[in-house]
């Protein structure tokens, strides 16, 4: 069920349960402001989420709200983690839902890598 971006963050979402080390992930990153754990239903062959450990709903939230430092943070540790994976040469997407219209389900930031193997168009037309 997409979530209704404009709702104030909601601390018992998932991933801020993931953050507390409540419910486990496989985490493959870990600074002082982000986090980044195996996706539990991976898409492709490497499917990783990245996020911010503040609490920021969405790439809108954030973008308003994050301090730069958070973002820097989190941009370079995108990339990072992808270059770390040697993601780099064959190739890996980002993806960030944001709202009804994308079908973003968890209600924190988080951006989805995917890599391994040929992706496919952008969108199902
Ligand atoms: P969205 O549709 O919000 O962009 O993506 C949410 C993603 O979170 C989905 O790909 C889903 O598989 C993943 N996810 C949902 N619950 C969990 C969980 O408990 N652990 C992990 N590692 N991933 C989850």
């Amino acid at each position: 069920m997409p979530i209704d971006v404009t709702q104030p963050y909601d601390d018992g979402n998932v991933f801020a349960k993931i953050l507390r080390g409540e419910i486990p992930a496989k985490r493959v990153y870990e600074d002082d402001h982000v986090l980044a754990f195996n996706d539990i239903n991976p898409l492709s062959p490497t499917h990783i989420l990245v996020i911010p450990k503040g609490a920021y709903v969405s790439w809108d939230d954030f973008s308003e709200r994050g301090s730069e430092a958070e973002i820097s943070a989190f941009v370079r540790a995108t990339g990072k983690i992808a270059r770390e994976a040697g993601l780099v040469e064959p190739g890996y997407r980002l993806l960030a839902n944001v709202g009804g219209d994308s079908g973003q389900e968890v209600p924190h930031l988080h951006v989805h890598i995917f890599a391994g193997r040929p992706l496919g168009p952008m969108l199902a037309r």
